[in-house]
C-alpha cells in the first residue's frame, strides 16, 4: 500500500465517522419504519473511482451492515448484467 492510499483511507475514515455521528441511523431502515444504527457510509451513486463523487457529501448515506450488504449485492448484480 502506498502512503497516498493510507492518507486517503485515513481521510475517508475521519469523514465517515463524522457523517455517522451526524447521521447515526440507517436511511434504508428508516424508509420502512425501522430504526437501526448505521455502521457504514455508502455512496448513493457508485463513485467508481470518481474523486468528486466520492467526496460529495450529498452522495453519502448512512446504512446498517445488513442494508449495506444488500445494496452491494444489488449493485454487483447490475454490474454483472
Ligand atoms: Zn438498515
Amino acid at each position: 500500500m502506498t502512503s497516498t492510499q493510507r492518507g486517503y483511507d485515513y481521510r475517508w475514515q475521519k469523514a465517515r465517522d463524522r457523517h455517522l455521528r451526524a447521521n447515526p441511523l440507517c436511511v434504508y431502515c428508516a424508509k420502512v419504519g425501522k430504526t437501526a444504527a448505521a455502521s457504514v457510509v455508502d455512496h448513493i451513486i457508485p463513485h467508481r473511482g470518481d474523486q468528486a463523487l466520492f467526496w460529495d457529501e450529498g452522495n453519502w448515506q448512512s446504512l446498517c451492515g445488513p442494508c449495506h450488504s444488500s445494496v452491494k449485492q444489488a449493485e454487483e448484480a447490475v454490474g454483472a448484467s
